[in-house]
């Protein structure tokens, strides 16, 4: 058995001929082992696409994973002023990029990423897929919920991201989820089939649940709390006791993502080619920090394409 990666104390195997990859007892991951990406791009926003779209023309290949394609913050978009070309707001631009994608061969492969591992090669897990890849470029964006207080402290321990990788550990626990929109409802109904309660707190409006041991809360909590693990979270009631704390929301802090990232807040902190502390790792967009542009974004995306394609140049040379 091979370790391929690590993570908050959480060891990755390959555990046979046929990849399989571990995490934990109640995470597996099916991998192909026969394909290595040059680059994963994550994240299906301005700067995912232009990335993935410049690594096509650099005949790079790349893997493109995003939870959604162009995803709500350009779809969203009234009316877009300064964005060269284009006249119109973000329907029109998701129907001119999808134009473009179709006609430029650039492939899209829809899922989350829960975490990414730094190796030999770096590991991107997605749900119950793992992929294997020589760079990658992070272009997660930044979440518009802000993060709650203590939630950095208590990563990989007793807070997460994900609901469908972690809901298994809180069997028969009391747990929390901060949810951000109606999209995760169905990530709070998984957790409530292992855990004996959720409290749920929608920052959305309309919030309806269809298992009896789901507790809804109109509030954003105040602070995540307790010792070596989440003890308590802080909320207009007062304390609540729970085990764990879920945030699902659409990106979830880059050093949630990727340890040993270095990370300013929200943030990731990149040189101008959009590298970062960790080789091979490029990031850009809105998660590299203001302005929050979609030109921004699109040229960052760029840049970091560029950057990983000559990062791949050197290996090999
Ligand atoms: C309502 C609104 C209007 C705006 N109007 C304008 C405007 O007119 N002009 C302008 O320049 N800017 C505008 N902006 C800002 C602009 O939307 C952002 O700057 C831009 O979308 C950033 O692109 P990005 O690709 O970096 O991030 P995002 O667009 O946020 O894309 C990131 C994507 O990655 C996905 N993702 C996150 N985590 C993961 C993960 N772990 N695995 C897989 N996928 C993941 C997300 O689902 C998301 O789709 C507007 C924003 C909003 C909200």
């Amino acid at each position: 058995m091979r370790i391929l990666a690590e993570k908050d104390g959480a060891a990755a195997f390959i555990t046979g001929e046929r990849a399989r990859l571990t995490t934990t007892p109640q995470a597996c991951y099916t991998l192909s082992m026969e394909k290595i990406y040059d680059c994963i791009v994550v994240g299906g926003g301005i700067a995912g696409y232009s990335a993935a779209l410049t690594l096509k023309s650099l005949k790079r290949d790349a893997l493109w994973l995003g939870a959604e394609l162009y995803g709500e913050k350009l779809r969203a978009a009234e009316y877009v002023r300064n964005y060269p070309a284009l006249v119109g707001g973000g329907a029109l631009f998701a129907e001119r990029l999808e134009e473009q994608r179709e006609k430029e061969g650039v492939l899209f492969t829809q899922g989350r990423a829960d975490a990414v591992y730094a190796g030999d090669v770096f590991t991107v897990t997605a749900g119950e897929n793992a992929y294997l890849g020589r760079t990658v470029i992070l272009a997660t964006g930044v979440s518009q919920a802000g993060a709650v207080k203590g939630e950095e402290n208590f990563l990989g321990r007793g807070v997460s991201y994900c609901a469908v990788c972690d809901g298994a550990l809180y069997r028969g626990k009391v747990v929390a989820a901060v949810v951000a929109s109606e999209k995760y409802a169905e990530e709070v109904e998984y957790l409530a089939g292992f855990a004996s309660c959720v409290h749920a707190f929608c920052l959305y409006r309309d919030a309806r649940f269809h298992a009896p041991n789901i507790v809804l809360h109109r509030e954003v909590p105040r602070a995540v709390e307790g010792g070596l693990r989440v003890e308590r979270l802080l909320c207009k009631e007062g304390a609540l006791d729970v085990a764990g704390v879920f945030f699902l929301r659409d990106a979830a802090p880059p050093s949630a993502l990727v340890g040993g990232l270095e990370t300013e807040g929200a943030q990731v902190i990149t040189g101008r080619d959009g590298s970062t502390n960790l080789a091979g790792l490029f990031a850009a967009g809105d998660v590299t920090g203001r302005p929050y542009q979609y030109a921004k974004a699109a040229g960052e995306g760029l840049v970091a394409a560029y950057s990983a394609h000559a990062y791949l140049a050197k290996e090999r040379a």
